[in-house]
């Protein structure tokens, strides 16, 4: 392969240096089902034209592939690759090279017919934040790291739903990593497949984090949003406390967390109720003792609450099967997983809306669904219809800081969506728009400050 590409060199420019200066070219191609990139250019200069026989290749690690194999396909001779993994290793260990890394190779091109190629160098991309590159210093190698630096910053969305939040944030251009998130904070109040209609409107403002070409690369929290269902909007914001620990918030200071979710999983159909059924396996009436969701197999399963494992492994009908003790009061159980998600073992320590397994089809069941439970002082109840205690609501002095977090939020939001002259004002195009955060905070028309909503919720 390294032979056809030094052919293909030789061919696209002159042998030796020349007078004239001629324009670097580049070539793309797909080799061996890999993405193959090299250049070539040539100078004045016999220096330049020693530099010039260089050339690039961008592969991406396949599974099964070493570093070994992939810089000696490449073009590499052994010893030097060897050496140049070796020079690497203080800064990134190969053990943790993974299917879909990516590695630009630089090779000079024999000079000779037949010549082998001469590995320059190469450089590791990491990840989004930090490249790793190993350079040739005369015999040996010598590696460095070179960062990436990335811009946090605040977009939002708004949309209407047609028929999923999902596609109406898809549309909206909201990433599908926040709209996961947006399900979960409101999954507490909103069960997304019943309270849901065509007409319902939904909004965003989460932090995205760009590269330094302003590509976004990662997507962070959801500082601030609302769900507007039959017409009543729902607002809630992230908020940290004076203790730091953070939660959503509705507009008046109210946790939004609950004891337990009633949907412990995303995307799901309800199947089967709470109730008594006739069992489809054992053909007879039985209290169907949870909530069956249909899934396909591997969707994520979630704590519908935080607590202590006090389950986890095979349990008869049950299959592969979860239990989290939440409190004196309650507990959750999950059943017929595929999998029980990696460090979930009895004693384990959950947080809400962890993942602690997947959905599976194991034990007495006809196909892929999270059949669960929850269980009130040993009893099992109906998780459609039970009765959870609301959260906390913020006082004092926590109170005053949120509400000037929400004044401050609500301009932020106000200033990305809304349309200023000149630009276009359609719905799409105030999708994932994006500026800095506010300095201070800026009191908006027709809305009343931070000190009357404290006044005015102190009064009623
Ligand atoms: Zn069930």
């Amino acid at each position: 392969m390294a032979l056809a590409l030094a052919g293909l060199v030789a061919r696209s420019a002159p042998q030796a240096a020349s007078e004239m200066t001629l324009p670097t070219m580049t070539l793309e191609d797909q080799i061996d089902g890999r993405h193959v990139a090299f250049y070539y250019s040539a100078d004045s200069n016999a220096e330049a034209a020693q530099l010039s026989r260089s050339y690039e290749r961008r592969l991406t690690i396949g599974s099964g592939d070493t570093l070994m194999k992939v810089l000696v396909d490449a073009g590499a001779g052994a010893r030097d690759a060897y050496n140049a993994i070796e020079a690497m290793s203080a800064l990134f260990k190969p053990r943790y090279l993974k299917p879909g890394h990516e590695i630009v190779v630089t090779l000079r091109a024999g000079a000779g017919d037949g010549a082998a190629d001469t590995l320059v160098g190469f450089k590791l991309i990491e990840s989004v934040e930090r490249d790793v590159v190993v350079s040739r210093d005369g015999e040996g190698f010598t590696a460095s790291t070179v960062d990436h630096p990335l811009t946090l910053d605040v977009a939002a969305a708004n949309g209407v739903i047609e028929n999923s939040l999902f596609l109406a944030g898809e549309t909206a251009g909201v990433p599908a990593a926040v709209l996961a998130d947006l399900i979960q904070v409101y999954s507490f109040d909103v069960d997304f497949q019943r309270d849901i209609r065509s007409g319902d409107g939904f909004s965003v403002m989460y932090e995205r984090y760009l590269d330094e070409s302003g590509a976004v690369v990662r997507t962070g929290n959801v500082l601030r949003a609302s769900m507007t269902l039959s017409g009543k909007e729902h607002e809630l914001y992230r908020f940290a406390n004076a203790d730091g620990q953070v939660d959503y918030y509705d507009v008046e200071g109210k946790s939004m967390r609950r004891t337990l979710m009633r949907t412990p999983i995303n995307g799901a159909r309800l199947s089967s109720g709470f109730g008594n059924r006739l069992h489809p396996i054992l053909g007879f009436t039985k209290l169907h003792t949870g909530t069956d969701f249909a899934a396909p197999r591997g969707t994520p399963i979630y704590a519908a609450g935080s607590g202590t494992v006090e389950y986890a492994g095979t349990n008869g009908g049950y299959g592969t099967y979860v239990r989290i003790r939440h409190n004196g009061t309650y507990k959750t159980a999950y059943a017929h997983m595929s999998g029980i998600a990696k460090g979930v073992r009895v004693g384990t320590r959950v947080q809400q809306g962890q993942t602690i397994g997947y959905v599976g089809t194991t034990g007495r069941s006809t196909g892929p669904h999270l059949h669960y439970e929850v269980i009130r002082n040993g009893g099992f109840i109906n998780s459609r219809t039970m009765h959870l205690p609301s959260g906390e609501q913020l006082k004092g002095a926590n109170l005053e800081s949120f509400m000037a977090m929400r004044e401050t939020a609500d301009a932020q939001y106000a200033m990305l969506t809304e349309p200023d002259s000149g630009s276009p004002s359609s719905e799409l195009a105030l999708a994932n728009r994006s500026a800095p955060l506010p300095q201070g905070r800026s009191g908006i028309p027709g809305r009343p400050g931070a000190a009357a909503w404290i006044a005015a919720l102190g009064s009623q």
